[in-house]
């Protein structure tokens, strides 16, 4: 208010009438208009300059009342009519420059900083794959990669049954890639035939060891598209077994639904190969796929693995449990083993164990770990 009083008194003193409601009219457009921009002018000032509303209202308020005082010391002139005008015109233009340059800038700063925001994480990640992608030949031989497994726990038992095998990147400056990270990367060219080799060949040994050392454990895999186009795939996971004395029957391959639909005659042949040497055959993450259904007809499957996005909530999620209850009958009437993924709560736990769930997997049971880790918990389990 007193604002608008000290903006009003330099046009109450202007005696000719319509200079005056000009005047007026103008101050109070210009004023509009600064209040307009003044959120904008206010996100500015507090990302850009880091201020908060406090600073800009006392910027605010010395650029008023310096306009105030700059006004009425020109109305101090009695014959400053004509001026009044010019004066009027010139805060209405510069009211409206501000506004527009607070609501244009924070728009075009916008922009500029999503842009580069964008570029920068473009720049950052293909420099970082770059990188990555082309140091994956050399860490298979040079022994990068780590195996770690997860257990798949019987409910009724609590005991382990197998153990999926994850393959871990350790970078030497302590930094971590995503395994799902670099398996992508390694997906785009022919470098995950080695490194899948690499995984069937170290974790059969490790399986040796353990049937070795008396524990009953089966093995999951994960395998790729390109894995299933390599013919000799079958003969090289056969020698693998026999080399480690494992039974065919205590190795399941897990496959996704995305990697089969685009090279079905190729992989529908490698897999009933596999499956005739002995190997189960497992549908990973099952329902995120857009054909499920069509898979489960079509592929030589021996076990499906409910995905973890449906595991979890399952207990308050009315859908979840739904769905996670109509894969277990689906999969069951099918004669498949089915497996949830992710399980994070005993509640979780207890719910599938109710629902004739053959396997758990998840945080809730055990993380997977080293295999000199697993080694313990096998011999803390007997
Ligand atoms: P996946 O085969 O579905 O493996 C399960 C993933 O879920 C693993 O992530 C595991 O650490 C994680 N997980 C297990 N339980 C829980 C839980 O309770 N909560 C949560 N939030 N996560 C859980 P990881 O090891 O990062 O692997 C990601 C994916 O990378 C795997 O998904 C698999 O598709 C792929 N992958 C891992 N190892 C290999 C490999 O040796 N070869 C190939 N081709 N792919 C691999
Ligand atoms: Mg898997
Ligand atoms: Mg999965």
């Amino acid at each position: 208010m007193p604002y608008i009083v000290l903006f009003a008194h330099p046009f109450l003193s202007v005696h000719n009438k319509m200079i005056k409601t000009i005047s007026i009219t103008f101050t109070l457009i210009g004023i509009v208009l600064l209040a307009q921009a003044l959120k904008p002018a206010y996100s500015i000032c507090k990302r850009e300059l880091n201020w908060g509303w406090r600073s800009l209202v006392i910027l605010i308020s010395l650029f008023i009342v310096g306009y105030g005082v700059m006004i009425t010391a020109l109305y101090q002139s009695p014959n400053a009519d004509a001026f009044d005008l010019v004066v009027a015109i010139i805060l209405l233009g510069g009211s409206v420059f501000v506004a527009l340059v607070m609501k244009f800038s924070l728009r075009s700063i916008n922009k500029i900083r999503d842009i580069t925001r964008l570029e920068h994480h473009h720049a950052l990640l293909d420099e970082r794959n770059r990188t990555l992608l082309a140091r994956l030949p050399l860490a298979i031989t040079e022994n990068e990669f780590e195996l770690h497994y997860q257990p798949l726990i019987d409910p009724t038992t609590k005991s382990i049954h197998s153990v999926e095998c994850l393959i871990r990147w350790p970078q030497t400056d302590g930094s971590a890639v995503a395994t799902s990270d670099f398996i992508h990367l390694a997906e785009q060219s022919h470098v995950i035939v080695d490194i899948t080799r690499w995984v069937i060949s170290t974790s059969l040994k490790q399986l040796g060891l353990w049937h070795a050392n008396g524990h009953k454990l089966a093995l999951q895999i994960n395998i790729s598209t390109r894995d299933l186009n390599e013919l000799d795939l079958v003969s090289y996971i056969s020698k693998h077994l026999h080399s480690n004395k494992i039974k065919p029957s205590d190795l399941t391959l897990e496959i996704t639904e995305n990697q089969v639909i685009n090279h079905q005659t190729e992989c529908f042949k490698i897999l009933q190969q596999l499956r005739h040497l002995g190997v189960g055959i497992s549908l990973d993450d099952f329902g995120t796929g857009y054909s499920s259904m069509t898979w489960l007809n079509q592929l030589p499957l021996t076990q499906i693995k409910i995905d973890r996005s449906f595991v979890i909530g399952m207990e308050h999620n009315k859908k979840h449990m739904a769905i996670v209850q109509s894969t277990l009958d689906l999969g069951i009437k099918m004669g498949l083993d089915v497996i949830a993924e992710g399980v994070e709560n005993a509640q979780q736990a207890q719910l599938l164990k109710q629902m004739n769930c053959a396997l758990l997997q998840g945080y809730y049971l055990a993380k997977p770990m080293p295999a000199e880790k697993l080694d313990q918990w096998l011999n803390q389990a007997r």
